[in-house]
């Protein structure tokens, strides 16, 4: 399988594109955790894959840095107009479903270790269960979000190659996978 392959996969999962990158592409900064702490999202402490639950920042950089590779994914959907709330939650969702998608049908094929990370906390379920007091209903599902282990989505998505802003009338949301943790993949690989 080479990149090529691997995006085209990403897209027949639902994605409307995607790119492969190396770790060291991925733009990191501690002060994202600022911004969930400012809770302008309303899931700041209500999700166990978001912070404070998600773990201290710094930990999470390191995290990310310990692998070599990434596909960055991407879905763009139209909107009736900037104030389809309807619209924007069905898009996210939907990343919710292709993430899924993604993580049993491409994961299995990577060079291992791999960390699927989505959009705006987990989405798996209506509700988290930490806002009820819950244990995680299904910790092998659960996604963080690429803000909430410091990635500056803006700034990688330009070095991937994908552009951040598809235009008027649409919403964007971002996926990635990190994977492999020896060495960059260059293309052709497995
Ligand atoms: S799987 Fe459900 S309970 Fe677990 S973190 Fe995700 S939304 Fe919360």
């Amino acid at each position: 399988m080479n990149a090529r392959e691997l995006t085209e996969l990403a897209v027949s999962c639902g994605a409307t594109s995607a790119a492969l990158m190396q770790g060291s592409q991925i733009v990191l900064n501690a002060e994202y955790r600022a911004m969930c702490e400012a809770n302008r999202c309303g899931v700041y402490g209500k999700c166990y894959m978001c912070p404070p639950d998600a773990g201290p920042i710094d930990e999470l950089m390191a995290r990310i840095t310990r692998y070599k590779n990434a596909i960055l994914f991407q879905t763009v959907t139209q909107l009736e107009d900037s104030f389809d709330i309807e619209g924007m939650t069905a898009a996210r969702k939907n990343l919710v479903k292709v993430s899924e998608r993604l993580r049993d049908q491409l994961i299995p094929l990577l060079p291992a270790p791999a960390l699927l990370l989505s959009a705006g906390g987990c989405g798996i379920c209506e509700e988290c269960g930490k806002v009820s007091g819950v244990p995680c209903r299904f910790p092998e599902r659960a996604m963080a979000s690429l803000e909430s282990y410091g990635i500056d989505v803006s700034r990688t998505s330009r070095n991937a190659g994908l552009r951040y802003n598809n235009g008027a009338g649409t919403v964007t949301y971002f996926g990635m996978i990190l994977f492999g943790a020896c060495c960059v993949i260059q293309d052709a690989f497995l």
